[in-house]
């Protein structure tokens, strides 16, 4: 278990998590890249590791090409799909790193999330 601070609406929350991000990537790229992607570190949102604001909405994940890291907001348990889902959907990019959101990474996310 691991406990977290996260600020959502200027409401500052602990949250538990009972699953590892970390432990959920290792396993999500043995099971659908037969381990082949290189090994991202995989951190939920802090100081350290801010998420990007957005324009368009809630950020839930990033991902860091150039320090091969992922962030993942720390409430991301309570979404639809939960932490699985979120870190799935970043490791598509680490995948398709060129791709962004386009045809190529769409049918990447579909394999992953069937
Ligand atoms: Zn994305």
């Amino acid at each position: 278990m691991l406990t977290v601070e996260e600020t959502w609406g200027g409401v500052r929350y602990l949250v538990t998590h009972h699953a590892n991000p970390q432990t959920i990537y290792d396993e999500l790229n043995r099971e659908f890249w037969g381990g082949r992607l290189p090994r991202y570190r995989v951190v939920f949102e802090s100081d350290d590791h801010p998420l990007p604001d957005s324009d368009d909405g809630f950020v839930l994940g990033a991902c860091d090409h150039d320090t091969q890291t992922i962030v993942v907001h720390a409430l991301s348990e309570t979404r639809p799909g939960g932490l699985r889902r979120i870190v799935a959907h970043e490791m598509c990019h680490v995948a398709l790193p060129d791709d962004g959101h386009g045809e190529a990474f769409q049918r990447e996310l579909a394999r992953v999330m069937r």
